[in-house]
């Protein structure tokens, strides 16, 4: 009997298949079959499958096809996601921005959306809040303040995310996990359900995992992360994942200019008028100058 469904986890070679049959979901632990490693082909989470039951009883299968992705992100490694949710505080501890931009860049150089949810507003004051929100309000991605404690601003949230497999990311002590739960109200059921199955002094702990939160809607939550390197990014095309800098594009006195010392910088003179953000900017400087350390580094 064959079932087709979708990889919500993969563990040392095994990967956990959530089916929707006639009788509800059902988890399968597969193995890949070897013609993948043969194509160079892996599987991933994410990736909608066909498998081959093995075993009906212990629910067990067998990856037989696996059916084309609408996108594929490297980092994290994940198939079919359409959009991103970064998840900081807004307060306490104070959200560290050049983080967050890095992420930003991340999404943008893998054509990715993202959802900028800033958690524990019951935490911020206004002003602090107004701050963020003027920092981010020109960079096309959608900014939201939430308190997950409180349980406010959630819905505009869940709204969003609903026909999506949105990958959430954030570092640790924002209250991430707090937001998942509300998300995902059976996350501990169906994170038990694969544990069950993977009880055999497996590691299971820090890998990421695939939630249903509706119908054709995800959340794939992955480990908390303190630092990102922008990776196979030059310091030259930086500025395009600037979306604030866009339209800018060719008035600069210089072609090709990077905003940076050159005069007649048409982004300059938009910071120095309040335009672009100050933050946004500086930002971009800073990353920069690290891409810049790098690559000499590289070729000393
Ligand atoms: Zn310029």
């Amino acid at each position: 009997m064959e079932l087709e469904g979708k990889i919500v986890k993969g563990i040392a070679g095994f990967y956990y298949v959530n089916c929707l049959t006639e009788t509800g979901e059902k988890l399968y632990e597969c193995r890949a079959k070897g013609i993948f490693r043969n194509q160079g082909r892996k599987p991933l989470v994410g990736d909608e499958v066909e498998i081959k039951i093995l075993d009906q009883e212990k629910k067990e299968g067998s990856i037989v096809s696996l059916f084309p992705r609408s996108c594929e992100l490297i980092r994290p490694a994940v198939a079919n996601v359409d959009q991103a949710l970064v998840v900081f505080a807004a307060a306490r501890p104070k959200p560290n921005l050049s983080l967050l931009d890095r992420f930003l860049v991340m999404m943008d150089q893998q054509s990715i959306d993202t959802i900028i949810c800033f958690n524990k507003k019951d935490e911020a004051s206004d002003k602090e809040i107004q701050r963020l929100s003027d920092i981010y309000s020109g960079c096309k991605s959608r900014v939201l303040f939430v308190s997950a404690k409180y349980q406010e601003g959630t819905e505009k949230l869940e709204e969003w995310l609903l026909g999506h497999t949105t990958t959430v990311a954030g570092p640790s002590g924002v209250g991430k996990s707090t937001l998942i739960n509300l998300l995902v109200p059976d996350a501990c059921m169906q994170t038990g359900a694969i544990s069950q199955k993977i009880d055999r002094g497996r590691h299971t702990t820090r890998h990421s995992e695939l939630f249903r939160i509706g119908e054709d809607s995800y959340l794939f939550d992955t480990p908390g992360f303190s630092s990102l390197e922008l990776a196979g990014l030059s310091k030259e095309d930086l500025r395009h994942s600037f979306p604030e800098f866009r339209e800018h594009e060719g008035r600069c006195r210089f072609q090709g200019c990077l905003h940076l010392m050159e005069p007649g910088c048409s982004v300059k003179e938009a910071v120095e008028e309040s335009r672009i953000s100050r933050e946004r900017y500086e930002s971009y400087a800073l990353l920069f100058q690290g891409l810049q350390e790098k690559e000499k580094r590289r070729y000393s």
